[in-house]
């Protein structure tokens, strides 16, 4: 086995990677819940790589489809051709889509079809007529991938600071987490709905009639694991539906059982008219996305006469075959292990384990929803993540994989997870916690 050791790879050069350039951190291998290291340390994954081995790793159904795939038919033309793998696969989404989700649009990642679903939105409007609906709005602290379109609609005023201006029309509204609002509320907190009714405020702002969709991760992932108070994504839904307005959930890391159901839209009762999805679709194996649509949307922009040259969109990759066979595979792993519900069989054992955290030093706020969780760091005076990021080293030397957002370590494990390894888990994380400064 080949060890590489030019640090000088490019593939995620943010600032995190200069701390890794420091002391690398690199797996060889993986087996259902481990990682094992370049010294051939084992390392229990508290994040499910990042947040996609759902079934955990290496799993043979998996692997074995794959390997199939690629000596049968390893790629067929995704534009004016077809291959019954995609057609399967879609099939087989729809029947755990939420009800009324029939149609499935393939791309190859998060990113992707987060700037599929815009499109989407946009297209449906215009196909009825009504093109005067291009505005699009996000929700502060929003992670919706890094593509112009993610990134335009996110709420991470960082990762768009060096573009300047990016799609016209974007606007986004204030997220869910209030001061205190949180703290160590188990599951969804009770109160803070309200905030939802500052959707109507920006709506308002710009004229309903020009606003194409509201988009929402259901639960925000990437910026710490931001729980929406009971009945907050209803009221969106009814803003929403009240003007017109298309909602998109982003399920990137919610869809396929993170929350204990198929899909958050499950989980909170809600149904949106566009959801995103990635990452877990293929047990995060191999890249691919899918755009899950209403019906009735993808009637009005794809039945019309037009729909070719209104819509033109798709990929080279866009449900390729062995993609396709990974899905298929994934998606049988997940039924006959029941993993898509697991979730909610664990969350409580996975919530007293969390909140067993609280009074550990540094700690100001913990978080639990489904098989997901934050604990939320006192930052160091003067030198934000500090803590958090030396938490992170800590475990992975320790023997564990966490992953930190700023002063938040947020953890999501493959939802094959004991409950002996949820305390393994929750345990490094103590002890962690009480070596760090
Ligand atoms: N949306 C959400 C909610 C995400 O969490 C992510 C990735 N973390 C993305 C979109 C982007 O996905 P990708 O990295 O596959 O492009």
């Amino acid at each position: 086995r080949v060890v590489p050791n030019d640090l000088n790879a490019f593939w995620m050069p943010f600032t995190a990677n200069r701390q890794f350039k420091q002391s690398p951190r690199m797996f060889v291998s993986a087996k259902d819940m481990h990682f094992t290291t370049t010294d051939g340390r084992k390392v229990l994954d508290g994040t499910a790589g990042l947040w996609c081995v759902n079934a955990g790793h290496c799993r043979p159904k998996i692997t074995e489809a794959i390997r199939e795939q690629a000596g049968e038919l390893d790629y067929a033309p995704a534009f004016q051709m077809g291959h019954p793998l995609a057609f399967e696969f879609a099939n087989r989404l729809v029947e755990i889509a939420p009800k009324g989700m029939e149609h499935v649009f393939f791309t190859n990642s998060g990113s992707e079809s987060v700037d599929t679903a815009l499109k989407i939105a946009i297209a449906y409007h215009r196909a009825r007529g009504d093109g005067s609906r291009f505005r699009l709005i996000g929700r502060e602290r929003g992670y919706h991938g890094v593509n112009f379109g993610g990134i335009s609609v996110g709420g991470i005023v960082t990762n768009r600071k060096m573009f300047g201006t990016l799609l016209t029309g974007v606007d986004h509204m204030p997220h869910t987490h209030l001061p205190g609002q949180n703290s160590f509320t188990k599951g969804e907190p009770e109160h803070g709905a309200d905030i939802a009714t500052e959707l109507e405020r920006i709506v308002a702002l710009h004229d309903a009639s020009t606003v194409a969709a509201v988009i929402v991760e259901p639960v925000a992932g990437s910026t710490g694991v931001l729980i929406p108070p009971k009945g907050y994504l209803q009221k969106l839904r009814a803003i929403c539906d009240k003007h017109g307005i298309l909602l998109i959930f982003d399920e990137v890391i919610t869809g396929f059982g993170r929350l204990g159901a198929p899909f958050a839209a499950d989980y909170f009762g809600v149904t949106p008219d566009i959801i995103t999805t990635a990452k877990g679709i293929t047990n995060g194996v191999i890249p691919m996305g899918a755009v899950f649509v209403k019906k009735e949307i993808h009637d009005a922009f794809m039945n019309g006469p037009e729909h070719v040259i209104e819509f033109f969109h798709g990929y080279t990759y866009s449900g390729n075959p062995i993609a396709c066979a990974a899905g298929i595979a994934t998606l049988d792993t997940y039924k006959e292990e029941g993993l898509l519900t697991r979730g909610e069989e664990l969350a409580p054992y996975w919530e007293e384990a969390l909140h067993s955290l609280k009074g550990e030093p540094h700690v100001i706020d913990i978080r639990n929803i489904g098989l997901v969780g934050a604990i939320e760091l006192e930052p160091i005076a003067g030198q934000p993540t500090k803590r958090a990021f030396q938490a992170f080293v800590k475990a992975f030397e320790r023997g564990a994989l966490i992953r930190t957002t700023g002063d938040i370590i947020a953890l999501s494990p493959p939802l094959i997870i004991t409950k002996g390894q949820i305390n393994e888990l929750i345990d490094h994380v103590r002890e962690v916690l009480r070596a760090v400064d």
